[in-house]
């Protein structure tokens, strides 16, 4: 096991770096040092901001899924999708600033409800073969805005578990 911090959550309120017996969790990117780290998981139970998690080294085997199951999974998510774009376009045509941040708040959250769905699916778990492959398209594209050498490492070091 290592922590994981999500830096979206953390508000440095640093107390990580007080109980963390290694010092792994002082570090200049504000990740977490996995040469260091040794899955004590003291760092969890104090963040106060549910900012850290313990991951497994190894991922369990993906479940297989069944056509019906990726059917309505799908058209679950196309229904998401279909709600973001209805607020986008209720957004940029609204008549008041409240209005247009009510429908920026509806607008992410259908966007986070489509990828929350993928990811409990085990369409985005890291072993996955969707991930995989969306890391090797990223990698093969002309796209220089995101950092390759990390996704080049990812995809080295995720073991690919899918039946
Ligand atoms: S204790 Fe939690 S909130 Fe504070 S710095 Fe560490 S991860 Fe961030
Ligand atoms: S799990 Fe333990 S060793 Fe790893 S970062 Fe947290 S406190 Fe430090």
């Amino acid at each position: 096991m290592h922590a994981i911090r999500n830096l979206r959550f953390c508000d440095k309120e640093c107390l990580c770096l007080y109980v963390c017996p290694t010092g792994a969790t002082d570090t200049e990117s504000g990740q977490i040092d996995f040469k260091k780290c040794i899955g004590c998981g003291m760092c969890v139970r104090t963040c106060r901001s549910h900012a850290l998690t313990l991951a497994p080294d190894n991922f369990p085997v993906q479940q297989p899924k069944t056509a019906e199951m990726c059917d309505s999974i799908m058209e679950i998510a196309k229904q998401k999708v279909e709600a973001e774009a209805v607020c986008k376009a209720l957004k940029e045509n609204a008549d008041s600033p409240v209005e247009r941040q009510l429908m920026e708040a509806m607008e992410i959250s259908f966007r986070r409800q489509t990828e929350d769905l993928y990811r409990e699916a085990g369409y985005m778990l890291p072993q996955s073969a969707n991930v995989r492959k969306m890391l090797i398209g990223m990698l093969n594209s002309n796209d220089m805005s995101f950092p390759k050498d990390k996704a080049l490492k990812l995809v080295e070091m995720l073991q690919r578990q899918e039946r």
